[in-house]
């Protein structure tokens, strides 16, 4: 899925790349999740098939977008399956011991990462959502996020299911 960096969603939208609501369970119950009101949703890292911009990221970004998925930082959109990496040559690099997704390497540690959903992270009222691939975009295809981003990677926090306003399917007409 493609969206340009920094692009800005109206004010109603639901933290997902897609209109229909963020689907978000609490406890038992299903229900809906949406951003605190004066948010505003903008999107970085959603790669077509080519990189729009190459360059270096701090090795401390990379860090905490690790801690972020190894903490499960990470929100389902609610659809099936998983997005591929349209950048990768074919499908030997996602699947490897049997496994979905691409391997992450990075000063000792180990992640694969699954291609589903998406980080949401808070920096004053930004909220900026970032595809769960960002890592391989970056480590994989030398992706530079816009730079207010990695300065949000750093000063900002990344959000948890706890964080977002939830209404249970039974309040919602
Ligand atoms: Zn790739």
């Amino acid at each position: 899925m493609e969206i340009p960096d920094l692009s800005r969603f109206s004010a109603d939208h639901p933290p997902s790349p897609y209109s229909f609501p963020l689907p978000l369970k609490r406890g038992d119950e299903w229900g809906v999740g949406r951003l605190p009101d004066g948010s505003i949703l903008v999107a970085a890292g959603w790669l077509g098939n080519s990189v729009t911009s190459n360059g270096p990221v701090p090795d401390d970004v990379v860090d905490l977008l690790l801690d972020a998925y190894e903490t499960n930082a990470v929100f389902s959109d609610g659809t099936q399956g998983w997005h591929d990496c349209e950048l990768c040559p074919g499908p030997e690099a996602w699947y490897s011991e049997g496994k979905v997704g691409p391997l992450i390497s990075w000063h000792g540690r180990q992640i694969r990462l699954y291609g589903h959903g998406h980080h949401l992270l808070q920096h004053g009222p930004t909220t900026y959502m970032l595809p769960a691939l960002i890592l391989h975009y970056i480590l994989g295809h030398g992706y530079q996020p816009p730079e207010e981003v990695l300065e949000a990677i750093v000063a900002g926090e990344f959000l948890y299911p706890e964080h977002l306003i939830w209404e249970p399917y039974s309040n919602i007409d």
